[in-house]
């Protein structure tokens, strides 16, 4: 079964939407939410975003770097990748609730759960887009 990647990779050919800025004039059309132009703006307003937040503070405290340490120490294991039978190193300490600023449920220990960095990533993808989804942006 030789399927090569590059075959792969070139196989979906579902036709280009309108850039979601669409209505403020962008006149890309790209396959995801946003074209490359507005995809990396809408990165970076995220982060601005991100860091005015009072949970940008407790994530770069030492107080939650020394938790998350002992967490990572405890569980050297990203728990989705074990879940699918792989097994990856620790990269961060996620919350699997969703904190969304919430002091409780940030730390709560046992919303604590080990991720590589793709998984992470993925995951925070997936909740932001879901949030874009249903607010009012
Ligand atoms: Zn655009
Ligand atoms: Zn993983
Ligand atoms: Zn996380």
């Amino acid at each position: 079964m030789g399927v090569n990647v590059a075959e792969v990779a070139t196989v979906p050919k579902k036709p280009k939407k309108p850039c979601a800025k669409f209505s403020s004039g962008c006149p890309n059309l790209t396959h995801s939410r946003f074209c490359e132009i507005h995809e990396k703006q809408e990165e970076k307003r995220y982060i601005e975003t991100r860091k005015s937040e009072p949970w940008w503070k407790w994530l770069h405290s030492r107080r939650w770097r020394k938790a998350s340490r002992a967490h990572k120490a405890e569980f050297p294991l990203c728990a989705e990748c074990e879940r699918s039978g792989r097994t990856t190193a620790v990269a961060v300490t996620h919350h699997k609730i969703p904190h969304n600023g919430n002091y409780e449920l940030f730390w709560d220990e046992s919303n604590w759960e080990s991720r590589c960095n793709p998984c992470h990533e993925l995951e925070h993808k997936q909740d932001r887009f879901k949030k874009k989804e249903k607010g009012s942006d």
